[in-house]
């Protein structure tokens, strides 16, 4: 059975002492513990985040990896790095790094690889721009996205792969998808999976949705068939609103 999940996603927000303290605010708060909770901050905070969570329910994601496991890589983070402090799962293709790093699905899908390898669990993310929506080829893109990104793994890799469907538009902006535009997305990407692997697979993954979720919009995101809980960026900066998130299913 899928699971629920709430992933924070920090973004490149917060120093240390604000890490720590927004931390230690996130674990005073109501968690449920049947729901996923994941929280992606920034490399700098990963081993001491693993100390502080130790005995929690909240598991540690990176926001990125190279695909290499070391060399000459100035500036790069690869997945034996970041599995030596903790981290479980790991954010792949974000828009931002699809946009500001010149970063395609094929990239992304060596990373895949690497993660997978190590053991840990990509959150591959892919969404269309309002241009592409506009458009109508908002179907095609994130197919294409998913197929470059995820196609070449066989049904066991599939499954410990977490999907996140996050339009574009609705990162940072304020504006949500409606529940129906999320929902018939995610739909559209079971319905892929299952063309290309089977039935049963496409109902065990995960498919997150994210765009401006927060505590006024994520229960009714979060009740539609599909959506199995949200990677959230804004509304994780509070703990308040990152607990409640987790109570919204
Ligand atoms: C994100 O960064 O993945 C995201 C969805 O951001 P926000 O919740 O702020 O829109």
């Amino acid at each position: 059975m899928r699971k629920n999940i709430v992933a924070g996603n920090w973004k490149m927000n917060l120093d240390i002492n604000e890490g720590d303290t927004l931390l230690s605010n996130i674990l005073e708060q109501p968690i449920d513990s049947a729901v996923t909770t994941i929280i992606a901050p920034p490399f700098i905070h990963l081993e001491r985040f693993h100390q502080m969570l130790s005995g929690s329910n909240i598991a540690l994601a990176a926001q990125n990896c190279h695909n290499q496991v070391s060399g000459a890589y100035t500036g790069e983070v690869s997945v034996k790095m970041l599995k030596s402090v903790g981290v479980q799962y790991v954010i792949l293709g974000h828009s931002e790094r699809r946009d500001y790093f010149n970063e395609d699905s094929i990239t992304i899908s060596y990373k895949v690889n690497h993660v997978l390898e190590h053991e840990l669990r990509p959150i591959y993310c892919c969404g269309e721009s309002l241009e592409q929506r506009k458009e109508g080829v908002h179907f095609d893109t994130i197919e294409k996205q998913i197929k470059q990104g995820l196609f070449h793994l066989n049904e066991m890799e599939l499954r410990n792969c977490i999907i996140a469907y996050e339009p574009i538009w609705a990162i940072g902006t304020g504006e949500t998808a409606s529940p129906e535009q999320a929902q018939e997305i995610h739909e559209f990407i079971r319905s892929i999976i299952a063309k290309q692997y089977n039935p049963m697979v496409a109902e065990e993954i995960s498919i997150l949705y994210g765009g401006s979720v927060k505590p006024s919009n994520a229960r009714e995101l979060f009740a539609s068939k599909d959506i199995d809980g949200g990677l959230v960026g804004g509304a994780s900066l509070d703990a308040q609103s990152f607990g409640q998130l987790t109570n919204s299913f």
